[in-house]
């Protein structure tokens, strides 16, 4: 048995608590309140954007679990999540094409 512990450096980000992951887009924090774009601060980040909640935003809360997500991420999963349908889109045209194909054999 090999129990490696000691080293969770992204403990941080194990604060999910079944709230769920937003993906894409978040429109509205769990706890209701709407969700507001905001440019980054921090000497980390600067002006990069991000989305957050507005009652977070309104009580500058810190390290709280409400809605956080930096813009560009929430854009690139918006781009994945459309990626994807497309990928389903262009699989049900393919088989509706067989399928009329199928059928004029028929006909003809
Ligand atoms: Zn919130």
């Amino acid at each position: 048995m090999s129990n490696v512990s000691g080293s969770s450096s992204c403990a941080s980000n194990v604060r999910e608590r079944g709230r769920g992951k937003v993906v894409g887009v978040p429109k509205r924090c769990w706890c209701g309140e709407v969700i507001v774009a905001k440019n980054s601060k921090l000497e980390t980040n600067p002006c990069r954007r991000y989305f957050r909640c507005g009652y977070a935003t309104a009580k500058k809360l810190m390290n709280d679990d409400h809605c956080f997500k930096w813009v560009d991420e929430a854009l690139l999963d918006e781009v994945e999540s459309l990626t994807l349908h497309i990928a389903k889109l262009q699989i049900e045209m393919e088989i509706e094409r067989k399928m009329k194909m199928e059928l004029e054999k028929e006909l003809f």
